[in-house]
């Protein structure tokens, strides 16, 4: 069955056991690695006012905006996340 194309839905509101494998290994992620929760909370706010997010996926970069979201050196590919003044 085809599902419809998901437009600023993160992974956490489609559901089966291929996504659970990925908060996995978010969740395993070096410390040092990783956003705090408070910067992931804003990329990801960020990411859900982004038409180029459609299931999960970041259409600019291919990743999962989650994914991408919790590691701490990586940008958004439109900028989109950077702060004012930074
Ligand atoms: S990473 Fe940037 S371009 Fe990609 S979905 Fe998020 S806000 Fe949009």
């Amino acid at each position: 069955m085809n599902r419809p194309i998901c437009k600023r839905c993160l992974l956490r509101e489609l559901d089966g056991e291929y996504f659970q494998s990925i908060y996995r290994y978010i969740e395993n992620l070096p410390k040092e690695q990783k956003a705090s929760g408070e910067e992931y909370a804003r990329r990801l706010a960020l990411c859900r006012t982004c038409d180029d997010l459609q299931n999960g996926m970041c259409v600019q970069c291919g990743c999962f905006a989650e994914v991408r979201a919790a590691k701490r050196k990586l940008g958004c590919p439109l900028e989109k996340w950077k702060k004012e003044g930074a």
